[in-house]
């Protein structure tokens, strides 16, 4: 069996407990090297076979899963953050499909929700914006048309942005003109969970300035939007004079 699994994004405690718990009777391991801890190894049994996928193609990747599944060995093919986001499972697992190689994914705590987490505010707050948005800037890898930043921005939802805060500048022009405004409220946070993690609160105004001081091009969420600063409604679930299913107003 081949599992696919979450590692979370980074401080090893945030993979879920069926994560671990297949890490640890697993026999062979493809990893994400580049952004997946290696402290996560550490779990794996004696003699686990490891294989860092930042150095195979799709194909190499391919090949130690069928082999070892021929082999009737235990798999784990462990992604950063949740498999399902910038992940590029679905073609591993469609390749899969057409081998009737059976396989699970095992969701993860993604960086988007850790960043927000580290910068301890809510994406979603009643009156500010009810929606989250998680994209990326067209770089190497374009985005479908009407994806574009500015686009998308215009909706004022909350957004997290991957994958882009090498192009900060880009990121922040398009952004500016969606929201309308550069006052707009941004949080770069770096490593989110992990030990040397940083966070830089700004403005579209001068956010870009301070991720440059920094040396932060890689590894990064750029959360944008009001939920990061100003007021807001408080919610009507813990509201006293607000009915739902769980509990009565109170007079
Ligand atoms: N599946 C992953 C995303 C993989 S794409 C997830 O759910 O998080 C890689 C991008 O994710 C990076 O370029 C960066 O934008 C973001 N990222 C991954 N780990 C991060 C972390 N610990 N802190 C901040 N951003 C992170």
């Amino acid at each position: 069996m081949i599992s696919f699994v979450g590692a979370g994004p980074g401080n090893i405690d945030l993979i879920t407990i069926k994560g671990r718990s297949l890490l640890e009777i697993a026999d062979v391991v493809i990893y994400a090297g580049s952004l997946v801890s290696k402290a996560h190894l550490e779990f794996c049994k004696n003699g686990c076979e490891l294989h860092d996928s930042a150095s195979m193609t799709l194909e190499e990747v391919i090949e130690v899963m069928e082999s070892s599944t021929k082999k009737e060995l235990k798999i784990v093919r462990l992604h950063t953050g949740d498999p399902t986001i910038y992940g590029a499972i679905r073609e591993q697992m469609d390749i899969l499909d057409s081998k009737d190689i059976l396989y699970e994914v095992i969701p993860g705590v993604s960086s988007f929700t850790a960043a927000c987490a580290s910068i301890n505010k809510e994406f979603t707050l009643p009156s500010i914006s009810q929606t989250v948005i998680l994209t990326r800037i067209e770089g190497r890898t374009p985005v479908p048309e009407g994806e574009g930043l500015e686009s998308l921005a215009k909706h004022k939802a909350s957004m997290a942005i991957f994958l882009s805060v090498q192009e900060i500048d880009r990121v922040v022009e398009q952004l500016a003109k969606g929201y309308g405004s550069y006052n707009t409220p941004v949080a770069v946070v770096y490593k989110a969970s992990w030990e040397d993690e940083e966070i830089i609160m700004g403005t579209l105004g001068d956010i870009s300035k301070k991720v440059k001081e920094k040396n932060i091009n890689k590894m990064a969420q750029i959360l944008v939007g009001n939920f990061i600063e100003g007021d807001y409604e408080r919610s009507k679930l813990y509201d006293p004079s607000f009915t739902h299913k769980f509990r009565k107003a109170s007079q």
